[in-house]
C-alpha cells in the first residue's frame, strides 16, 4: 500500500485536531506539519496504538507533512529489542512509512543531560537526597500543598558536583535524584518539583552501560518533541495536566515549543488495552503469545485475519473525541466484514459434517460444477466444484423435527444444494444411541443450478462438499476473549476472572472443498453462510492449512444480547 493510496482512502473527516492544524497553516504559524508516533518498547502494539498511528501518520500524509517514529526508551528495565522489532513490523503492516525518521529518546540522552545542566545553572533544578518514599510523602494532595525538600536550596555548584557524581556512578540507586525547581504549592501536582533523573545501574538496550542515570518520561518527552521540531504533539487525555510541565521545561530551556493536543484514548468493549495486563496474559500463558488471534494486539488481529484496511477504516470511523468513551467492539468486527465482503473468495466448508447419500445419483460419477468466487467482484472469476453421490452437509442444516420457518433439510422436505441440485430427504439413518449419522436423499436431475430447465423451487439453499473430494482440516473458532463488556470495571475483581471460557473452540473434523488444500498462509476466505476465515500463520503446514475464524457473517453477540433483554 503506498502512501498515495492511503491519502485517497482518507475521508478527511473534520475534527478539532484538523481544525487546529488548518488554522496554524492558514495564519502561517507553520508551513508544514510534523507529527510523531512515540511508543514505549515495553510490549506489543494494540488496537489503541493503531488509532494513534493512523492519526499521526494519516495527518502527515493528508497534509504532505512528516511523521516520525520515536521509541520512548527511557526506562531500561522493561524495554527490549523484540518489542522494537514488533512495533516496526506492525506499523509497516498497517501501511505506514516513517522513511528514514526512526528515532529513539535514548539518542537524546546527551542532549537531555546538557539541558539538565542548563536548568541547574539557572537555579531551576536541584539534586535531592530524599528517598522516593519521602518525595511521595511530601508531595501533598490536590487540596494540600506539598512540602519543600530541605535540599531544595543547595547551591548551583553543589548541585553540579552532585549531578556529575550521579552520572559517574558514584552513588547507589535511590541515593539521589535530580528534580525541577518549580512550585511545591502548585495546584497541579505535576508541577511540584517533579523528578527529572533517577539513578539506575542498569544496562540499556541501545546505550549499553554508558549511563547510570536515566531521564524520567516527563523530562524526556517534551524535549524529544522539541528536538525533532514536532509541530503538533498528539497524545491521550491523561497527559493534559502534564502539558504545563512540558511547556515550562521548553520555556526555561528556551527551545522550540511543540504544541501538545490531547484526544480521548480508544477503549473497546469486551477488551483490555493496557500493555501491562496484556503482558500478564502472555506470561501467565492464558493466551498463545502476543499474537494469539484473540488478543487486541495488532499482531493478534493480523494473525486472526484482520486486514490493514479494515483497521484503518475502523480508526477513521471511530473519529476523534475529547472525552473518554468506549467503542463497541462490534464496530471493529463490522469493519473487517465490510472489507472482506469485497475481497474474500467464497468457498464451501462444512464445520460439523453429516453424510448425505444421493440414492438416485450414478455411483461413480463426478460432475464439475462452476462456482462464482465472489458475487461482489466478478473479476475474481469462477472455480470448479466436484459433485458426487455422497456429500457432507452441516448438521445444523438438518432437523428431524423442524421448527416453524425452517427452510433447510428435514424428512420429506426439499432444499437446494448451492451450485448443484435440489434434493429431497427420504430417510434418516441413526446409530444405536439414536444419533442421526446419515441421510438418504434423491436429487432432481433437471434442477441443476443455472440450467433453467426446471420450474421446481426450493425455499432454502445450503452448502455442501463432495465426500470423495473433501479435504479435512482443523478449524479454530475464535470468539471474544472476555465475556463481559468491561473486564476491568468490576471493583475487587481481577480482569482474568472474566476471560471467556469459550473463546477458542477447535474443530478437527471439518470437511472443506478441495480447492482449500493449497490455501496460502494468511489467505482469507468466506466460508459460505458461516463466516470469514484466515489460514493461520503459526500452525499451518504445507498442504495442511489450519483455519482461524476471523468473524462470523453476522453479529451473533447482538442476537444473544437482544435475546437476553
Ligand atoms: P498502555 O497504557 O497500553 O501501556 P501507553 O500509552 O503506555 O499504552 P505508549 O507506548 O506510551 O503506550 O503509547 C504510544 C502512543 O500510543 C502514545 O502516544 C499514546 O498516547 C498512544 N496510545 C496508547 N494507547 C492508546 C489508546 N488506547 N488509544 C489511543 N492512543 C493510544
Ligand atoms: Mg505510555
Amino acid at each position: 500500500m503506498n502512501q498515495e493510496e492511503i491519502k485517497n482512502e482518507s475521508k478527511k473527516q473534520t475534527n478539532f485536531i484538523r481544525d487546529i492544524i488548518d488554522e496554524d497553516l492558514k495564519n502561517g504559524k507553520h508551513t508544514k506539519i510534523h507529527t510523531r508516533f512515540p511508543p514505549e518498547p515495553n510490549g506489543y502494539l494494540h488496537i489503541g496504538h493503531a488509532k494513534s498511528i493512523c492519526l499521526n501518520f494519516g495527518l502527515a500524509i493528508d497534509y504532505n507533512g512528516f511523521c516520525n517514529l520515536r521509541f520512548d526508551d527511557t526506562n531500561p528495565t522493561k524495554e527490549e529489542q523484540e518489542y522494537v522489532d514488533s512495533i516496526k513490523e506492525d506499523i509497516k503492516w498497517l501501511g505506514f512509512d516513517w522513511q528514514d525518521r526512526e528515532y529513539y529518546a535514548s539518542d537524546y540522552f546527551d542532549q537531555l543531560y546538557e539541558y539538565a545542566i542548563k536548568l541547574i545553572k539557572k537555579g531551576k533544578a536541584y539534586v535531592d537526597s530524599l528517598t522516593a518514599d519521602q518525595i511521595r510523602e511530601t508531595r501533598g494532595t490536590p487540596t494540600e500543598a506539598g512540602k519543600e525538600s530541605p535540599y531544595r536550596n543547595r547551591s548551583v555548584e553543589e548541585n553540579l558536583e552532585l549531578f556529575d557524581k550521579m552520572r559517574n556512578g558514584e552513588f547507589k540507586e535511590g541515593d539521589y535524584v535530580l528534580r525541577a525547581k518549580i512550585d511545591m504549592a502548585s495546584p497541579n501536582l505535576n508541577m511540584r518539583d517533579p523528578v527529572m533523573y533517577r539513578i539506575l545501574h542498569k544496562s540499556h538496550h541501545r546505550t549499553g552501560n554508558k549511563w547510570c542515570i536515566y531521564p524520567m518520561y516527563d523530562w524526556a518527552h517534551g524535549q524529544s518533541d522539541s528536538i525533532e521540531r514536532i509541530t503538533h504533539s498528539l497524545c491521550t487525555l491523561e497527559f493534559e495536566n502534564h502539558r504545563p510541565l512540558y511547556d515550562w521545561f521548553v520555556q526555561e530551556l528556551e527551545i522550540y515549543p511543540p504544541r501538545q493536543i490531547e484526544f480521548a484514548r480508544l477503549n473497546l468493549s469486551y477488551t483490555i488495552m493496557s500493555k501491562r495486563k496484556l503482558l500478564s496474559l502472555v506470561e501467565g500463558k492464558l493466551v498463545d503469545g502476543w499474537d494469539d488471534p484473540r488478543m487486541p494486539t495488532i499482531s493478534g488481529l493480523r494473525r486472526r485475519g484482520y486486514t490493514p484496511e479494515s483497521i484503518r477504516n475502523f480508526s477513521e470511523r471511530v473519529g476523534m473525541a475529547k472525552r473518554e468513551n468506549t467503542i463497541d467492539v462490534s464496530l471493529l468486527e463490522f469493519s473487517v466484514r465490510e472489507d472482506l465482503n469485497l475481497k474474500a473468495k467464497r468457498v464451501m466448508a462444512v464445520m460439523n459434517p453429516l453424510k448425505v447419500v444421493i440414492t438416485n445419483y450414478p455411483d461413480d460419477q463426478t460432475e464439475d460444477l462452476e462456482a462464482v468466487n465472489n458475487p461482489e467482484d466478478l473479476s475474481m472469476g469462477t472455480r470448479t466444484l466436484p459433485f458426487s453421490k455422497e456429500i457432507y452437509i452441516d448438521r445444523d442444516d438438518f432437523r428431524e423435527v423442524p421448527p416453524p420457518k425452517f427452510h433447510r433439510l428435514s424428512p420429506g422436505k426439499e432444499v437446494r444444494l448451492r451450485y448443484a441440485y435440489i434434493i429431497r430427504c427420504d430417510a434418516i439413518i441413526k446409530d444405536n444411541s439414536g444419533e442421526v449419522i446419515e441421510l438418504r436423499c434423491t436429487y432432481f436431475a433437471d434442477t441443476k443450478s443455472g440450467s433453467g430447465t426446471s420450474s421446481k423451487k426450493a425455499k432454502g439453499t445450503i452448502h455442501w462438499v463432495s465426500a470423495k473430494h473433501v479435504f479435512q482440516a482443523e478449524v479454530r473458532l475464535y470468539d471474544r476473549l472476555f465475556s463481559v463488556e468491561d473486564p476491568e470495571g468490576e471493583e475487587g475483581k481481577d480482569f482474568t476472572e472474566f476471560l471467556n471460557p469459550n473463546s477458542l473452540e477447535i474443530l478437527n473434523n471439518c470437511k472443506l472443498e478441495p480447492s482449500l488444500k493449497s490455501a496460502l498462509s494468511g489467505e482469507k476466505f468466506q466460508f459460505e453462510r458461516i463466516g470469514y476465515f484466515c489460514v493461520d500463520t503459526k500452525y499451518s503446514k504445507e498442504n495442511s492449512p489450519v483455519f482461524n475464524r476471523i468473524v462470523t457473517l453476522r453479529d451473533s453477540w447482538a442476537k444473544i444480547e437482544q435475546a437476553g433483554k
